[in-house]
């Protein structure tokens, strides 16, 4: 057996529509796959991601190995609990749950990115958070190989989880409730209804940065002056300052640079230092 390694154009792969070459990529489609990359490619540091729709890749270094779940797929369902690997993505993990009459996952149902992607930043939508149904994970590492981790072991907060950095995200079994499919069917449409007016429809990576003592970094951004505010294809959004998007032809660097200007801008007039929710990887 073997898994190669290739380059991988990062604009073709992220939300935002733009990035570099990543020179090392590999998308691993089961466990002996993830095996046979652990055993046989020691020399490199590892990078794990997702479907990139919360990281920005603008240059790669050659020592870099980009391991993607991506291509990890399967699901089960048995009962009242759902099991996925985690390159599934997360909406499509919320309407599985919704078919079967489970309710845990459905403020989740229009959230881009993979399961293992949310888990790592527990991701938020509209009051809950992802670990609020998690039970058990489980992931790989160098040192351990396979593992199961619990719920109760792990520690989750806004945007962030205690994974180890070295723990690649395998699978994940999320633990629901019976519910009628009517009231789940109802939140959706609710969800999707806010989701809708607050958001931009255009390519982005969500929220650039996280909240502020619970306010919104878009506040202090639109006061800044921020809405609209452009760099070559990149913008601010007019409907959402705390959402940079790509017009089409947007590059990386601009992303980037617009990232740096507001962070500058909100400690020099409010004495604020933003805190980023994207993941600028820069080589
Ligand atoms: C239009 C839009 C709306 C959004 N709305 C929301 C929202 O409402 N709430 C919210 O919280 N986020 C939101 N996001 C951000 C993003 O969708 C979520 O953070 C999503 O869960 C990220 O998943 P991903 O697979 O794309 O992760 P990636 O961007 O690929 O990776 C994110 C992080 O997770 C790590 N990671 C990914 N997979 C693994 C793995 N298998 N093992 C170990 N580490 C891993 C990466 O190293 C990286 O640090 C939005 C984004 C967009 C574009």
């Amino acid at each position: 057996m073997s898994v190669k390694i290739g380059a991988a154009d990062a604009s073709a792969l992220s939300s935002l529509g733009c990035g570099g070459i990543i020179r090392n990529a590999v998308f691993p489609e089961n466990l002996e796959e993830i095996r046979y990359i652990w055993q046989n490619y020691r020399d490199f540091s590892f990078v794990f991601l997702g479907g990139c729709t919360n990281t920005l890749v603008c240059a790669t270094k050659k020592e870099d190995l980009y391991v993607f779940s991506t291509r990890l797929k399967g699901f089960s369902v048995r009962e009242e609990k759902l099991t996925a690997y985690c390159g599934e993505k997360t909406a499509f993990l919320s309407a599985l749950a919704y078919q079967n009459g489970l309710a845990g996952l459905e403020d989740f149902c229009l959230l881009p990115g993979t399961v293992g992607g949310a888990l790592l930043g527990n991701s938020g939508c509209h009051g809950r958070e992802i670990s609020d149904s998690l039970d058990t994970v489980e992931v790989f590492s160098r040192k351990d190989g396979l593992r199961e981790r619990c719920r109760e072991d792990l520690v989750f907060s806004y945007r962030q989880s205690s994974f180890a950095k070295d723990e690649f995200l395998v699978s994940a079994t999320f633990s629901l409730r019976a519910a009628p499919k009517e009231v789940l069917q109802k939140r959706r449409r609710e969800v999707g209804e806010i989701r809708r007016k607050a958001l931009p429809s255009e390519k982005s990576l969500g929220s650039v940065f996280k909240k502020v003592n619970g306010v919104s970094a878009g506040y202090y951004l639109e006061r800044l002056g921020f809405k609209g505010k452009r760099l070559g294809g990149i913008r601010f959004s007019e409907k959402h300052a705390n959402v940079l998007i790509n017009d089409g032809n947007g590059r990386a660097e601009e992303y980037k640079e617009l990232v740096e200007l507001a962070e500058e801008a909100c400690l020099r007039e409010y004495g604020i230092r933003l805190e980023r929710e994207v993941r600028i990887l820069d080589g």
